[in-house]
C-alpha cells in the first residue's frame, strides 16, 4: 500500500506510546503513578463548564465563522493587551482547535521547499513533524542545561543562512521549563529583525510560571518585533482545557491571516462552536486569584519533586521556572531515555517521557501535573529503582 512520502515520514509519538502503554496497565488495575501528562490533572473550573452547557441549550450548535467567533476574538483581543501589552484587533486573530491546530496552520502558511525552519533542542516534540508536513527543512539548533536550555544571539546568527524563514520560541518552554527574560528576548529580537526572520512565538505556558516572574511575550517588545512575530496560545493549559481544543495565533500580516483563515476552512471548517463560548467565558470570567492559586499548588508540587529527584545521585535537574515540567539528566544511569523509560514503566509502574521524543537521549521528561502524594511515591519508586540498577550493574562489571 502506498502511502505519501511526506505523510509516510511522520515518527510515531514515542509519548503517545508510553502514555497508552500506562493507560493500559492502570486499566488492568495496576497501581501507575503517571508523570508522563502533558495536561494539568485539574479539572476544568466549574462555570465554564456552565458556559458550555448554556451555549448548546442557546444554539451554538452550528458552524461558526472559519476563523472564530467575533466574540471570542474580541475577549482573546482584550486578553493579549492586558496580559502581554499587545495590540491585535479582532480581524488580527484566528481561533484554531488548539494551539497545536494554530502553529499546524501558520507552518503550512509560511513555509515550503527549501525554507528553512529554526527548531531549539530540547524542542517540544511535534514542531520537526510539523515543520515536515509543510516540505521544509528543519534545523536544530542545540542549547544546554549551562545555558538553562536557552537559545542566545551568537547560536542564533550561526544557524542562519539565506533559506532560514522562520523561528520557533517556546517560552516557557516544554520539556525544559526555562523561561526567556527580557534582556535574552532582546537579542533574539535583534537578530530575528535584522535577518528577516519570522518568529512563531508559542506562548501556551504563559500562566504556568513560578517565584512570581513574569511572563514577557516576544511581540511586546518593539514594533519591528512585532511585526514579524505569530504569537500563539490558547486556553488547554492555563484553564485546564485541553480536550476542548481552543487555540489561537495572532498576527498583524494580513495576508497570514488571511491564508490561516483559509487553509483552516478547508480542514476543519471551524473550531468547535460549543468550546469557542467555554473559552471565551474561560478568557473573560477566570480571576488571577484562581489562576494564582493554580501556579502555587504546582510550584509546591514542583518543589517536592525536586527535592526528591535531588536525592537520586544518579539524576541531575535543573530548576524548571515555568510549565508543569523537569527535564531530568540521567546520563549517570547508563542507559537510553526510551530504555529507562520502559523499564521504568515496566519495573516500578512510573511513567515519564523518554527525552529523545525531545531531541536528548540522555534526559527523561517528568511532568508534576498530579498529586502530591503521587509524586512523593513516584519519586520514592524512581529512586529504588536507580539505586538497585546500580548496584546490579557494578556486580556485573566484577564479575
Ligand atoms: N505547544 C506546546 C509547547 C505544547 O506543549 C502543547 C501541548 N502539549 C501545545 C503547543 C499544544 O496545545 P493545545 O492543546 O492548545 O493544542
Amino acid at each position: 500500500m502506498k502511502i505519501a512520502r511526506r505523510v509516510e515520514r511522520v515518527t510515531p509519538s514515542v509519548t503517545l506510546e508510553i502514555t497508552s502503554l500506562a493507560k493500559r496497565m492502570k486499566e488492568q488495575g495496576q497501581a501507575v503513578v503517571n508523570f508522563a501528562a502533558g495536561e494539568p490533572d485539574f479539572d476544568t473550573p466549574e462555570y465554564i463548564k456552565e458556559a458550555a452547557i448554556r451555549a448548546i441549550k442557546k444554539g451554538w450548535t452550528k458552524y461558526t465563522p472559519a476563523s472564530g467567533l467575533l466574540e471570542l476574538k474580541k475577549a482573546i483581543s482584550k486578553k493579549l493587551e492586558k496580559d502581554n501589552h499587545l495590540r491585535f484587533s479582532p480581524t488580527q486573530i484566528v481561533v484554531s482547535s488548539g494551539a497545536k491546530q494554530a502553529l499546524y496552520n501558520v507552518l503550512q502558511v509560511l513555509c515550503e521547499k527549501k525554507d528553512q525552519v529554526l527548531i531549539v533542542s530540547p524542542y517540544w516534540v511535534s514542531y520537526p513533524e510539523m515543520v515536515n508536513l509543510a516540505q521544509a527543512r528543519v534545523r536544530i539548533i542545540k542549547t544546554d542545561a549551562r545555558n538553562n536550555f536557552k537559545l542566545d544571539k551568537r547560536a542564533l546568527l550561526s544557524n542562519i543562512n539565506k533559506n532560514t524563514r522562520v523561528l520557533i520560541l517556546n517560552s516557557p518552554g516544554n520539556p525544559t521549563g526555562c523561561v526567556y527574560s527580557r534582556g535574552e528576548l532582546e537579542e533574539i529580537a535583534e537578530v530575528a529583525t535584522r535577518r528577516n526572520l519570522y518568529v512563531i512565538s508559542d506562548e501556551i505556558y504563559e500562566k504556568l510560571i513560578f517565584e512570581g516572574r513574569r511572563h514577557i511575550s516576544l511581540a511586546s517588545l518593539n514594533k519591528r518585533i512585532y511585526k514579524r512575530t505569530i504569537v500563539v496560545n490558547g486556553v488547554s493549559k492555563s484553564y485546564a482545557m485541553t480536550g476542548w481544543r481552543i487555540g489561537y495565533l495572532a498576527c498583524v500580516q494580513p495576508q497570514i491571516i488571511k491564508a490561516v483563515s483559509n487553509l483552516q476552512s478547508h480542514s476543519t471548517s471551524c473550531p468547535c462552536s460549543i468550546s469557542q463560548m467555554a473559552a471565551r467565558e474561560a478568557l473573560t470570567r477566570t480571576k488571577n486569584s484562581q489562576i494564582r492559586k493554580m501556579v502555587k499548588e504546582f510550584q509546591l508540587r514542583r518543589d517536592c519533586m525536586l527535592k526528591g529527584l535531588g536525592e537520586i545521585t544518579k539524576l541531575s535537574c535543573l530548576k524548571p521556572e515555568g510549565t508543569f515540567y523537569i527535564f531530568c539528566d540521567i546520563s549517570a544511569v547508563g542507559l537510553d531515555s526510551l530504555t529507562l523509560a520502559q523499564r521504568l514503566l515496566k519495573e516500578t509502574r512510573t511513567a515519564v517521557i523518554p527525552g529523545v521524543a525531545f531531541g536528548r537521549d540522555d534526559y527523561i521528561r517528568l511532568s508534576f501535573a498530579t498529586g502530591m502524594e503521587q509524586i512523593e511515591e513516584g519519586v520514592n519508586r524512581i529512586k529504588g529503582w536507580v539505586k538497585s540498577y546500580g548496584i546490579h550493574n557494578r556486580r556485573k562489571d566484577i564479575r
